[in-house]
């Protein structure tokens, strides 16, 4: 199979320095090295990419000794991280083999084996995210119509959707973001077994989706995306305590212009949006004698987040600065002016001023005066 060469010059300032670098060096030491994946399908879309990633014909004991400061780190697969500073790293990934190791239930338990780059193309997930990238030759390398599908916006599977579905569920929820963010259509196969797989979500490891939904709507198409889940019922393998609301759609809305203006979003906003109902109707079904309002608020906001984290894994950080978030309404809603500044000064005090705007703004219109209060308070 000889594959689709197509010659394209990115602009040098699109393409990091540092990952260039490790191609090249690894070329020079010999060894077959591409930059691939969404990286290529955001800059042939002329769109700046957010991380770059490399494959490689070298093992991660070759390249770590290629380069002095990497190490290797081993997840499901083995990778290596060359890092070029505390907080930078390039990631390295060697050639995947076709075979994999799976378990009964047909998800990937191992996956060491190494490959060519042909193989490689085949165990990605879209022909649009398996484009790699010669940096000698400046040539786009397409072993799978992926060019043409990325013109046309088509997101397309590489071999059988049930099969690749089954093998690595988390693809479900990938085929929805990467077919709002390309504004690209899916191949009926993909949609027809997205409704028929969905129910594999509940297999994956709370932490590995963790990571996936912090991707999912921490973007500028975070209410496409969220659209999409719920119109394909996959929304509720993750917050399946979650119903749509006014306020979701507000914050997502809001979450997207706030990525767009380059201000910061924090995860803590996002789950104490999807969880603020869950929260409430839980408080209101505790029936406990001797307890203050704040203390039940706290058992239930404990309940919510301790189901929770059998979906999505919630570091310890998350889930204190979600309860803070909630814990602080009553605060923010009830307070005397002399409270007021004591509050301003509150390390959270800015997080929970703009959940209570957004709260004021969609489902507790009641609250616009006081959100006004605290708005002009901060002049
Ligand atoms: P983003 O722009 O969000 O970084 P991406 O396509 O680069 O999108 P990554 O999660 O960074 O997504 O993965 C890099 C590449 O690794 C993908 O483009 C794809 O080729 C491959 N890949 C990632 N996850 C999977 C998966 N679950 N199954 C198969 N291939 C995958
Ligand atoms: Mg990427």
């Amino acid at each position: 199979m000889i594959p689709f060469r197509q010659s394209v010059k990115f602009d040098k300032k699109l393409i990091d320095k540092d990952a260039l670098k490790v191609v090249k060096t690894l070329v020079k030491n010999g060894y077959e090295a591409y930059l691939v994946g969404g990286c290529i399908r955001d800059l042939l879309l002329g769109l700046k990419p957010k991380d770059f990633d490399i494959a490689t014909s070298a093992t991660p004991e070759q390249i770590h000794k290629v380069f002095k400061r990497s190490r290797i780190i081993g997840r499901r697969f083995k990778l290596v991280h060359i890092m070029f500073s505390a907080r930078k790293y390039i990631e390295v990934a060697t050639f995947r083999a076709g075979k994999v190791k799976t378990s009964n239930k047909g998800q990937v338990i191992r996956d060491n084996f190494y490959g060519s780059l042909k193989d490689d193309v085949f165990r990605r997930d879209f022909t649009v995210n398996a484009l790699y990238y010669d940096v000698v030759k400046f040539q786009v390398i397409d072993y799978v119509n992926g060019l043409e599908d990325l013109k046309a916006s088509q997101i397309n599977i590489i071999g059988r959707a049930s099969e690749r579905f089954e093998e690595d569920p988390v693809r479900m929820i990938r085929a929805i973001r990467f077919k709002v963010k390309l504004e690209a259509d899916l191949n009926p196969e993909i949609s027809k077994n997205i409704n028929s797989n969905a129910y594999l979500l509940k297999n994956i490891p709370p932490a590995r989706l963790y990571e996936e939904v912090i991707k999912l709507f921490h973007n500028e198409n975070s209410i496409g995306v969220y659209k999409e889940l719920l119109k394909f019922e996959l929304f509720n393998f993750l917050f399946s305590q979650t119903e749509d609301s006014l306020f979701i759609n507000s914050t997502l809305i809001n979450t997207s212009k706030r990525i767009k203006r380059g201000d910061s979003v924090t995860p803590a906003f996002l789950f104490a949006v999807f969880l603020w109902d869950a929260q409430k109707k839980c408080l209101s079904s505790l029936s406990i004698k001797n307890k203050t309002q704040i203390e039940l608020m706290v058992i239930a906001s404990e309940e919510v987040i301790r189901k929770q984290i059998q979906q999505i894994m919630m570091p310890k950080w998350l889930s204190q600065r979600v309860k803070d978030i909630w814990l602080m309404q009553k605060q923010l809603e009830n307070c005397n002016d002399n409270k007021a500044n004591e509050l301003l000064n509150h390390p959270r005090f800015r997080m929970a001023y703009d959940f209570l705007l957004l709260r004021s703004e969609s489902i507790n219109p009641e609250l616009k005066k006081r959100a006004k209060f605290w708005t002009n308070l901060q002049k």
